[in-house]
């Protein structure tokens, strides 16, 4: 049946699973069985009752194929898949928005957060921890570019953003539904999961682990990519770069005000006030570099009010395998401007 034709009437009595595991595959076809075999053996012995949620993000290639027979083999699975890519972090963002768990598990297609440390998470939420995150202990099979450029990217937004992000963690964690309550209710389009679970607060706690390098297929993000999550992340929590323009500006006016002094003097006083030049010249570039900078960082907020201000919805759904959920008619009922 299409999740399009229910509505919260018809609202299916299936038990709310203990667990939901959220994994986003894009163009993940070489991975994505053995992913599955993994997690369902992990599942399996973990003791919970759970689902595992599939977001395919547009993928190309077989991916969707493999997905749909996952999904009709394994009463766990079920496929959202959406209309196109529209990205890792909202292709999270919509598998939170179906998840019906209890606690929700956010982990890579590629294997390389190994599903194997999901059972420790479970433990840690036992304890009563809301977020569990994992941190990287080792990265094997990154180059040193991409675990220095890493690196430099947690420690610059810890230093502009106002929210800690703890060092060294990805996406792969576990969250409470009260946690992921509180994420649905943060629309906006320019995400960082890994900041924002940061900054809802509740009680959390940092879990170890060796990420693994990629079981096959290649990275999704290239430095392009990276670059515009950074600038994502410090961003959308940090006014930082605005103050940074007007510290600037103030400087650049006290400069300002001592060169027309010194050219007021000697326009007044000195007989030969071509002199100089060479200054002028200078200040002119400099200030006019300056302002385009400035310019373009301002325009990055505007760009960004820009793209909330459209409020379009952050993905859309083409079709949706396996057993309807309880989030996807909430999302769909939201969707139609309904309650
Ligand atoms: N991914 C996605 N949409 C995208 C890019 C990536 O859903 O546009 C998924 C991808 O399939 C993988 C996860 O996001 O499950 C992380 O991507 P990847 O492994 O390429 O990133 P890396 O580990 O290299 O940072
Ligand atoms: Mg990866």
């Amino acid at each position: 049946m299409s999740p399009f034709a229910l509505s919260r009437d018809d609202r299916p009595d299936r038990p709310r699973p203990a667990l939901s595991v959220i994994v986003p595959c894009y163009n993940e076809e070489e991975v994505i069985e053995t992913t599955h075999a993994r997690l369902s053996a992990v599942m399996a012995g973990a003791g919970v009752s759970h689902e595992i949620i599939y977001i395919d993000d547009g993928s190309k290639d077989a991916t969707v194929e493999k997905l749909r027979a996952i999904a009709s083999n394994c009463a766990h699975a079920r496929v959202v898949r959406l209309s196109r890519n529209f990205g890792h972090q909202i292709a999270v963002t919509a598998g939170l928005e179906f998840a019906d768990g209890d606690a929700v598990v956010l982990i890579d297609a590629d294997l390389q957060d190994p599903p194997e440390v999901i059972p420790e998470m479970i433990a840690k939420w036992r304890e009563g921890y809301e977020v569990v995150y994992g941190v990287r202990t080792t990265r094997e099979g990154e180059n040193a570019f991409k675990l220095w450029t890493a690196r430099a990217f947690y420690r610059i937004i810890n230093k502009l953003s106002e929210v800690p992000l703890p060092l060294d963690t990805g996406d792969f964690r576990l969250i409470d539904r009260k946690v992921v309550l509180a994420l649905r209710r943060m629309h906006e389009r320019y995400r960082l999961l890994r900041a924002m679970t940061s900054w809802v607060g509740f009680r959390q706690v940092a879990l170890p682990y060796e990420r693994h390098k990629r079981f096959a297929g290649e990275s999704k993000y290239p430095l392009r990519k990276m670059l515009a999550l950074a600038l994502d992340g410090i961003l959308s929590f940090s006014v930082v770069p605005l103050r940074i323009v007007t510290a600037v500006g103030l400087c650049m006016a006290f400069f300002a005000a001592l060169g027309i002094t010194y050219a007021l003097i000697g326009r007044i006083f000195g007989d030969d006030w071509v002199r100089g030049w060479t200054l002028m010249f200078i200040t002119v570039l400099f200030f006019g570099g300056i302002q385009f900078i400035f310019l373009g960082i301002i325009g990055e907020y505007v760009g960004r009010i820009y793209g909330e201000a459209k409020q379009r919805p952050l993905y859309l759904v083409s079709e949706v395998m396996g057993p309807p959920s309880f989030g996807a008619i909430e999302t769909l009922a939201h969707e139609r401007g309904g309650p």
